[in-house]
């Protein structure tokens, strides 16, 4: 028998174990376990793990996941707050557009006020007190 192939001679991989009896510890299995024509070809690749690992790495693993469940969550509050936050953004800059229309519509209208007030002469202004 080849060593590097299982017992239906299908090249045999290198898998890890997350139990809580092995976790993380590797194994060589059949390349086409479950499937039609697979065997149940299995050989540790890594020494017995000792009791302390047991004990220490599920609940490590645990705390791993634990971790990535929040950052995923704060990932998906943070994609929030930005789509939210270009929304604003979008907003203000209309609000920008807005007044400086209606400033310069306003100095406009002051302008020619003004002009006006510049072209009549005494008289008129005298009439119109
Ligand atoms: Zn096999």
């Amino acid at each position: 028998m080849d060593p590097s192939s299982c017992y239906c001679s299908q090249l045999r991989t290198l898998g890890c174990s997350w139990t809580s009896s092995n976790p993380g510890r590797r194994f060589y299995g059949c390349g086409q376990y479950g499937t039609v024509g697979g065997c149940n070809y299995f050989l540790w690749f890594d020494p017995p793990m000792c009791e302390r690992s047991r004990q220490v790495i599920p609940g490590l693993l645990r705390s791993i996941d634990q971790t990535e469940s929040q950052l995923h969550q704060v990932q998906a509050e943070l994609r929030t707050v930005k789509t939210e936050l270009q929304r604003v953004d979008q907003r203000g800059k209309r609000i920008q557009k807005v007044f400086l229309v209606a400033f310069l519509f306003l100095l406009l209208i002051f302008k020619n006020g003004k002009s006006n007030i510049e072209n009549t002469n005494v008289g008129e202004v005298k009439q119109l007190l």
